[in-house]
C-alpha cells in the first residue's frame, strides 16, 4: 500500500443522522460517525474479551504527558482510547466525509417517525413536529481515512469494524430512531475475518484482557433478527412522512419498539426489567439495549421492505421479539436468530 488515503464508499439504506450544533443536523458531522465507529469497536473488543474503559467515568484512560516512551503510553490506554483518542492522546486517524456527486444527498426529509397509533401520534407530533425542518441524509457518501501512523493497521481495523457495522448495526447517531443502516460499496470484509483482524491487533499490541461487561454492550450478548416484511407497507395513514420517503424507507422504528416494549412488559411483568432493556422514553442515545431499523429496501427495485432488529440482551428477549414481529408484520422468521457465540469462540481459539 502506498500513501494514498483509503476511501470507504457508503450507501445508506436508511437516512443517516450525525447530529450537530443544538442537536440539529445541518451537514454530516464526522464526530457523529466516528462516535458510532468507536462504540462498535468497543462492543467488538469486549466480545473478544478485552478491557475497554468507560470514557465518561473517572477511570477512563488518560495520559499525563509524563510518560517516558511509547510503550508506557500504550500501556495506559485501552484499545478504543488508543485508536479513537482520549485526554492526552490524539485519535490515530482523520476521517473527512465527502459526498458522492453522482447521488445527491438530500437533506430534505423531515426528522420524522410514522405511526398508526393515535396515542403515539400526539406524542410523536409534539416531539418531532418541531424538528420538521431538520436535516438527515440519504444517498452515497465517502469516508476518507487519513491515518497518523501504522497506516496498514489502522486501515485494517476500520475496514473490519465498518464491515461488521454494515451487517449487524448502523452508522451515526440515533440508531433508536432507525437511522444509519448502510452498505459498504467496496473494501468489505467477511465477518469472521473482520473479527480475526481485530483480535490479532488487540493481541499483538498486548491490550489488557478482562471480561468486564457490566453495561452489556458486548458481541457476547449480541443477537440479530433481519427479515423481509410480509405485511403490505406502508400502511395508509402515515401522517409524518413525506411522499418521497415512503418508497425508499419507512421510519417506524419508534412504533415497532413501542409494540415490543409493551409485549415484553406483558410477558415479564416488571417495569424495571423492561426499562433496563428498552430504555427510558426520553430518547437517550444508547439507553435501549434493543435497536430497530426503519423499514428499508436493500434494492430500491424491491417491492418488499426489510427490518433489522438487534440487541444486547439475554436470548429470551430475542425470542419474544421474534414472535411479536412475526405476528404484527408477517415476517418470515424461520431462520435461526443470529448470534456471535460460535464465531467468537472459534476466532479466539484459532488465534490464541
Ligand atoms: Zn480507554
Amino acid at each position: 500500500m502506498g500513501n494514498e488515503p483509503i476511501t470507504f464508499r457508503i450507501k445508506t439504506l436508511t437516512p443517516l443522522w450525525t447530529g450537530g450544533a443544538d442537536g440539529k443536523m445541518d451537514r454530516i458531522h464526522e464526530t457523529g460517525i466516528i462516535g458510532s465507529i468507536r462504540w462498535w469497536y468497543e462492543v467488538i473488543a469486549r466480545g473478544l474479551g478485552y478491557y475497554i474503559c468507560d470514557p465518561i467515568s473517572d477511570n477512563r484512560c488518560k495520559l499525563s504527558g509524563k510518560e517516558k516512551d511509547g510503550e508506557e503510553r500504550i500501556s495506559k490506554l485501552c484499545p478504543a482510547c488508543y485508536l479513537f483518542g482520549t485526554t492526552g492522546w490524539k485519535r490515530m486517524f482523520n476521517l473527512p466525509v465527502t459526498i458522492d456527486g453522482k447521488h445527491t444527498i438530500k437533506g430534505n426529509e423531515p426528522f420524522s417517525q410514522a405511526t398508526t397509533n393515535s396515542i403515539n401520534k400526539s406524542w410523536l407530533s409534539k416531539v418531532f413536529e418541531k424538528n420538521r425542518y431538520d436535516m438527515n441524509y440519504f444517498g452515497s457518501l465517502e469516508l476518507k481515512v487519513l491515518p497518523r501512523c501504522d497506516r496498514h493497521q489502522i486501515v485494517e481495523q476500520l475496514k473490519a469494524v465498518l464491515s461488521i457495522m454494515s451487517n449487524f448495526g448502523s452508522l451515526g447517531a440515533k440508531p433508536q430512531f432507525g437511522y444509519g443502516l448502510f452498505k459498504l460499496a467496496d473494501h468489505t470484509e467477511e465477518t469472521k475475518e473482520s473479527l480475526r483482524m481485530i483480535n490479532r491487533f488487540l493481541k499483538e499490541n498486548c491490550f489488557i484482557k478482562r471480561s468486564d461487561d457490566k453495561k452489556g454492550f458486548s458481541l457476547k450478548n449480541y443477537w440479530k433478527i433481519e427479515t423481509e416484511v410480509g405485511k403490505s407497507l406502508p400502511p395508509a395513514n402515515l401522517e409524518y412522512l413525506g411522499k418521497k420517503g415512503k418508497d425508499v424507507y419507512i421510519p417506524m422504528s419508534f412504533e415497532v419498539r413501542y409494540m415490543l416494549r409493551k409485549e415484553y412488559l406483558e410477558k415479564c411483568g416488571s417495569k424495571k426489567a423492561t426499562a433496563e432493556i428498552f430504555g427510558g422514553t426520553k430518547g437517550d442515545k444508547w439507553a435501549s439495549k434493543v435497536f430497530v431499523s426503519s423499514f428499508y429496501k436493500e434494492d430500491q427495485k424491491n417491492e418488499k421492505y426489510k427490518l433489522r432488529i438487534w440487541g444486547f440482551t439475554a436470548r429470551a428477549v430475542s425470542e419474544i421479539v421474534r414472535e411479536a414481529i412475526e405476528r404484527d408484520y408477517e415476517t418470515n422468521n424461520d431462520r435461526e436468530i443470529f448470534s456471535f457465540d460460535e464465531m467468537l469462540s472459534e476466532v479466539t481459539q484459532i488465534d490464541s
